[in-house]
């Protein structure tokens, strides 16, 4: 039987992260408004305390790890609720999709050392995939793992990295076959790549700050990897399987983004219905009276909730522990649908707003870019159409 209800449990986590989001939020208006990264630094890891201390950074760990293991499902549901008190922060999403690959891939002693802290609330983490010249196509990384005895050691450069200058550690991309030796061996193009958990505080590890425009609540950060010194105990899965694991993290990562789509559009939506409700420009009908100003509000709400079973589907799958493809399936599918869908939706608050909406004081203008960037990543709009064309519906690759 297909079921809608909610369990108490879900319940649960919804309020406590609402009830945490409202109490936040004033405070992060006024960051907001202060555009002071310092402050906004301070504030993430007061908030972070806070999200460890009741419960809702344990979702999908396991008690034995110090978390309460109510699934993805649930992660998602926390996610969606800070994002819709416009309190979201892209943190949860890196260190979430990094938990989620030492959840199926890690050894025990790495399970051990990182889950119960991030659990806790006192332990942020960071992923680094992307480089300059491997963004949609990220086989192509060049950053190089070379085995010294007990050690790696590891040189080469990421780029866009959100919450390097907060993390604790990272999970870093590297290959130790590199691409053109990987299509020598005749091997498929995924092989060769190698995960590690990277304390950030490494010897030979530097980083600098990539002013972006409109990302709320994380900074990104290039990094220069140096000859760093990585004891082979920190790799996650296997030398050259990296395809596997890294899978198991960017499903999650897709999954979670949906959901901030989810909870911004929420915002988005509450924030233009209030407006529309005591509005008034005309004689003594609030606008929310026009059909103009109501129905693309309406439409919002059909859509937003079309977005929020794809991606509680996605969630379910993941809990369920299907094969990645068949996660990734519904991840991406799920991702695209809330990040268009949050684009229609901020545009529409910002419509029902008029001129006001670009006042900075009305905190709008900036889920525009918020929403706007969820359709690059991730991963990008096009590159999703890719996978399901290719992987869903079986049509030939063009690239
Ligand atoms: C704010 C922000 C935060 C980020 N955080 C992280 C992070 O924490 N860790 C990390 O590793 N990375 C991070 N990234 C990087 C992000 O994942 C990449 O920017 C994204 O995957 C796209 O890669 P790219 O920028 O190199 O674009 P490119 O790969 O150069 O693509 C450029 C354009 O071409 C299109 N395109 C490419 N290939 C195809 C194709 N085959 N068919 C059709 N169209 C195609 C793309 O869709 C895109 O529109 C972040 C980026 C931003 C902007």
């Amino acid at each position: 039987m297909i079921d809608f209800t909610l369990t108490e449990e879900h319940k649960m986590v919804k309020k406590a992260s609402s009830d945490f989001a409202k109490r936040l939020a004033p405070q992060r208006d006024k960051i907001l408004l202060s555009k002071d990264h310092r402050q906004a630094t301070d504030f993430l890891k007061e908030a972070w305390k806070g999200m460890g201390e009741l419960g809702l950074l344990g979702c999908i760990i396991p008690e034995k790890y110090g978390g309460n293991n109510t699934g993805l499902m649930t992660m998602v549901m926390m996610t969606e609720e800070m994002s819709a008190q416009g309190v979201g922060t892209p943190i949860i999403v890196t260190t979430m999709m990094d938990v989620a690959c030492l959840l199926r891939c890690a050894s025990e002693g790495l399970k051990q050392k990182y889950l119960p802290p991030v659990a806790a609330g006192d332990m942020r983490l960071a992923f680094a995939l992307t480089e300059p010249d491997a963004g949609s196509n990220a086989v192509k990384i060049k950053t190089e793992a070379k085995k010294d005895g007990n050690i790696y050691r590891i040189t080469g450069q990421k780029i866009f990295i959100t919450g390097a200058d907060v993390a604790d550690a990272m999970l870093l991309v590297t290959r130790t076959t590199s691409y053109e030796d990987t299509a020598k061996q005749g091997k498929p193009r995924f092989y060769g790549l190698t995960l590690f958990m990277v304390d950030m505080k490494s010897k030979g590890i530097t980083m600098s700050k990539i002013p972006i425009h409109g990302f709320e609540g994380a900074q990104q950060y290039v990094i220069y990897l140096d000859n760093v010194e990585v004891p082979a105990s920190q790799l996650v899965g296997q030398e050259n399987m990296g395809g596997i694991a890294l899978f198991n993290s960017l499903n999650p990562e897709r999954i979670i983004a949906a959901a901030d789509a989810v909870g911004i559009s929420e915002y988005a939506l509450h924030r233009a219905v209030d407006y529309a409700k005591q509005r008034k420009v005309f004689k003594d009908t609030p606008i929310g009276a026009y059909q103009a100003i109501q129905h693309p509000l309406a439409e919002s709400r059909i859509e937003l909730e079309a977005a929020r079973l794809l991606t509680y589907k996605a969630a379910w799958a993941w809990d369920q522990g299907l094969p990645p493809p068949e996660v990734g399936k519904w991840a991406n599918m799920a991702k695209i649908t809330a990040s268009d869908m949050a684009l229609k939706c901020v545009d529409r608050a910002i419509e029902t707003l008029g001129g006001y909406a670009f006042s900075e004081e009305y905190g709008i203008i900036h889920l525009w870019d918020m929403a706007r960037i969820l359709k690059t990543i991730p991963v990008s709009r096009e590159n999703v159409l890719n996978f399901v064309g290719e992987h869903v519906l079986g049509l030939p690759k063009s690239y």
